[in-house]
Order: C-alpha cells, then structure tokens, then sequence
C-alpha cells in the first residue's frame, strides 16, 4: 500500500544518545533514511560529507539560506545548520520516510510548515548522567561540556510541545520505544485514507 513519506523530527540536548538511538532503528527499518543536512561546523574525525553532513563554508551556507534553499536552518553551538528543501523533496519522490536529527529551533520552524510529520524528544534519564556521558566523550574540552549542559536546559523546556518523548535511560528500551512511535504513526488513520481507497473499492465500499 503507497502511502505519502512521513517526517520524523527527533530533537534531545547533545549527550543524551539521539544519534545513537536515531541509527538503531535507522538500521532496522528499510524504508526509514536519515537526512542529511547542511553545516559550517569542521568535520569531526570520522565523519564523511555527503554521509554524516554536508560541509558547507559560512558564504556558501549563508547564501543557500537567501535563496530560500533551507526547509529550516538554525544557528547551534555557534555553528549554522540547516535541511535543504532538496534533502525533502528528494525523500519524497523516492517515497522515503525521512529522519532529521535537529535541534529545537528548526523543529519549531517545520511544526509550523509540515503539521503532519512527527515530533519526537528525547531525554536524558537525570542531569548527572548527561554530564557523565558528556564528560566520557574524548572529544569535546570542558568548556564546551559546560556549554552543553547550559544548552541542555534551554532545550529541555521545549519538550511539551513534541508529540512524544522517550527518556534515554535504558538504550534497548529507548530503542524500542522510538521504533514503535516510528511503526504506530505510520499507521495513522489520516495517512492511510488515500492509499486504503483502493481497498475499500475491492470490498465494494
Ligand atoms: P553536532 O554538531 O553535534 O552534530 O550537532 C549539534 C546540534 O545541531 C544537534 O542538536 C543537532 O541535532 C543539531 N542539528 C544537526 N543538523 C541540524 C539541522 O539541519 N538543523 C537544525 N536546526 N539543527 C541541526
């Protein structure tokens, strides 16, 4: 049955195993991709362009956002990133279900622009846990830790607005949740009135 893609809008305070979580179940659901976005930040090591992001400069990023490139951009940890159009549409068209890890600023600007897609918040279990996952990560200096937890509390006030929230504290359990909120909203009423028609025909209704 041919339904329409569907967005899934995933937003946490960094620390609190989005990533993690988002790829778990990205691996696991063939028709579910991650979107790729746009962003001034330096690749860490590891990370590929075109993969993990596109790793645009600040010109090439600024002039992608007048020419109305962006489905939302928003500036995070000092660093500007964005969901070209393009990464959508082209989901669409391929009939994709799309994943965008974003924060709570381009969440806010796509509740407005896509009502339909889903919204989804995930929590650390408590604040010591995320400054002790956000200590174990080699790769960030205390300073920017310190930032983090500041940031952690700006986002958390957001939550109420998603429309589910998955606390992180065991991951196979987030996992699980996260997979079965993904599975339940595919399966909305609205979103298969369209596609059902077909069926309906079939018994005569
Ligand atoms: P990081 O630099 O750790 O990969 O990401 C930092 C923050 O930027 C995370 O909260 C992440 O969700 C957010 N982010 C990544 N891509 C986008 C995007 O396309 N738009 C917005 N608004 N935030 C993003």
């Amino acid at each position: 049955m041919h339904r329409k893609g569907l967005l899934y809008i995933v937003s946490a305070p960094s620390g609190a195993g989005k990533t993690s979580l988002c790829k778990a179940i990205i691996d696991i659901l063939p028709n579910l991709r991650h979107s790729v976005s746009h962003t001034t930040r330096s690749p860490r090591p590891g990370e590929v362009h075109g993969r993990d992001y596109y790793f645009a400069t600040k010109d090439e990023f600024d002039a992608m956002a007048d020419r109305g490139a962006f489905a939302e951009w928003a500036r995070v940890h000092g660093n500007c990133y964005g969901t070209a159009l393009a990464e959508l549409e082209q989901a669409r068209d391929a009939g994709w279900d799309l994943l965008l890890e974003i924060d709570c600023q381009g969440a806010a600007q796509l509740k407005e622009k896509c009502p339909e897609a889903v919204f989804i918040f995930i929590l650390p279990p408590s604040p010591e846990e995320l400054e002790r996952r956000l200590r174990g990560r080699q790769t960030d200096t205390g300073e920017v830790v310190e930032e983090r937890l500041r940031n952690a509390r700006v986002e958390m006030r957001e939550m109420f607005w998603y429309d589910y929230l998955v606390v992180n504290d065991d991951f196979d359990q987030a996992r699980q949740q996260l997979q079965a909120i993904v599975l339940a909203s595919a399966c909305r009423t609205e979103l298969l009135k369209e596609p059902v028609k077909k069926l309906l025909a079939e018994f005569g209704l």
